[in-house]
């Protein structure tokens, strides 16, 4: 157990990640290592059969934003009125959680801390009291056996808990859960796009800024700009995404599995809490009742706004997939010219998609290239990986299955 302050459990995990495909997420740390089989994101998930049982029903692709986003009761622009300190955004993530050990609903919280010695690496904790998520808040670059602490919540005998996790958590989580017997799961999940490893996001940060050391938070915004702060007092910085060091990054910087990756929008968490969608503001999808009853939690104390939806995404989208094909290394960026950079970063918040149309072209973008970086590096996992959603963002744009890609006809789009 590391030393971690009161209302905080940060077990020691034994084990390690598997090799091949694995973002960590904790199941290959348990005793029944080999339940990596039936939970994992990068085998064979099956996300219509687990709506059908955690939604009570599965994406309607002619319903609303599902084709998009997955299943959705309700969808907000939101905000915490009185914003959380050192929140990524203005903190409605933890503050659902807060609510829930607050009234009683729950005895533990699983999530992630800042590491002691590195407040960029995420360290999988168990939260008990309510004032402890604070130090929980803020967005971390790495992987987190988060999912490994069902074992230890279920030994201390905890019964009632919430999970807040990445997709590819959640995936695994909600293949689990059953067996663990918990009387209440609550599932607040975040969309995740791009993560890394801890060390290599270190390397981008010495990119970004002269005193990497001093960089407290960084967020990819929704108007196409990087925003750092930093621990020294200086003023935040914005960096529009065209002007990222993109091209000194190796190749290699983003895993294949975050390449790879089948679940933006956290598809089976009651509640998602973004920012994609939120055009400044944050972004929630209301999955089930439960995630009704978590907000409602907390309605008091948000700011509510109308849903945005501006420009066109479909000519971003369809350059987004020529540049990938043509990128070796899937950093579609490397072939912008130089002199272009400062054009387009000027544009881009100008003309580029706004709001829910950001949010649809951040999704199918990362459908594309999902089928891409698969189709060069792991072929034969196509037909088993890649699930009915993916395959129907792509194919707007011409990306279909051929035969050995689908296991059944009636996978196809
Ligand atoms: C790697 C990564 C990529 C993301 N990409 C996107 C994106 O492309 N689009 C989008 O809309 N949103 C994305 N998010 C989510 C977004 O950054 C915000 O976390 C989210 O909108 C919640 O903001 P908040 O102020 O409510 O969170 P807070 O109240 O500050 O809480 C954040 C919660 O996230 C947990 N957390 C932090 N880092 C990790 C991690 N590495 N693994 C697991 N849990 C973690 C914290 O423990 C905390 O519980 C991403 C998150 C991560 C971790
Ligand atoms: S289930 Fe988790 S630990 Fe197991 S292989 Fe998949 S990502 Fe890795
Ligand atoms: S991008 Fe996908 S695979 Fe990578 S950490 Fe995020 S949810 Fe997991």
């Amino acid at each position: 157990m590391l030393d971690a302050p009161r209302g905080i459990i940060a077990p020691h995990l034994g084990k390690g990640p598997r090799a091949g495909l694995c973002t960590d997420c904790g199941v290959s740390r348990m005793k029944d290592d080999r339940a990596c089989g039936r939970a994992c994101q990068f085998i064979a998930p099956d996300y219509e059969a687990a709506e059908v049982r955690i939604h009570g029903r599965s994406a309607d692709p002619d319903r609303g934003e599902e084709a998009f986003f997955g299943v959705t009761h309700a969808m907000y622009r939101a905000r915490l009125s009185r914003p959380a300190q050192g929140a990524q955004w203005t903190g409605i993530t933890t503050a659902l959680a807060e609510s829930l050990l607050r009234s009683g609903a729950i005895d533990a919280v699983i999530t992630v801390a800042p590491d002691p010695n590195d407040i960029w690496r995420p360290v999988p904790v168990l939260v008990t009291e309510p004032e402890a998520l604070a130090q929980c808040r803020g967005m971390r670059m790495g992987f987190a056996p988060s999912v490994a602490l069902l074992e230890q919540a279920q030994e201390r005998g905890f019964k009632r808990l919430a999970f807040i996790g990445i997709p590819c958590q959640t995936y695994a989580l909600r293949a689990l859960e059953h067996q663990f017997g918990f009387a209440r799961l609550y599932v607040i999940g975040t969309p995740c796009s791009d993560n890394t490893t801890t060390a290599r996001f270190h390397a981008f940060l010495a990119l970004l800024d002269g005193a990497p050391e001093q960089i407290s938070y960084l967020e990819f915004r929704a108007d196409y700009t990087v925003e750092l702060r930093f621990l020294d007092g200086r003023k935040p910085r914005f960096i529009p995404f065209m002007k990222l060091p993109i091209s000194q990054l190796p190749a290699d910087f983003f895993p294949l599995t975050c390449k790879t990756c089948v679940d933006y929008t956290n598809r089976l968490a009651d509640i998602t809490v973004g920012y994609m969608g939120g055009d400044g503001a944050q972004w929630l999808l209301v999955r089930n009742a439960r995630g009704a009853e978590m907000l409602a939690g907390i309605m008091d104390h948000m700011t509510v706004e109308p849903l945005t939806d501006k420009g066109n995404r479909k000519a971003a989208v369809a350059g987004f997939l020529a540049n990938t094909e043509r990128a070796a290394g899937g950093l579609p960026l490397r072939r912008m010219p130089e002199w272009l950079r400062p054009v387009v970063a000027f544009l881009q918040p100008l003309i580029g998609p706004r709001g829910l149309e950001f949010a649809r072209a951040r999704v199918e973008m990362k459908a594309i290239e999902t089928i891409l970086h698969l189709r060069r590096s792991h072929p034969a996992k196509i037909k088993n990986m890649v699930p009915t959603h993916i395959w129907r963002l792509a194919a707007k744009y011409g990306l279909t299955p051929d035969r050995s890609e689908i296991v059944r006809k009636d996978r196809a789009p």
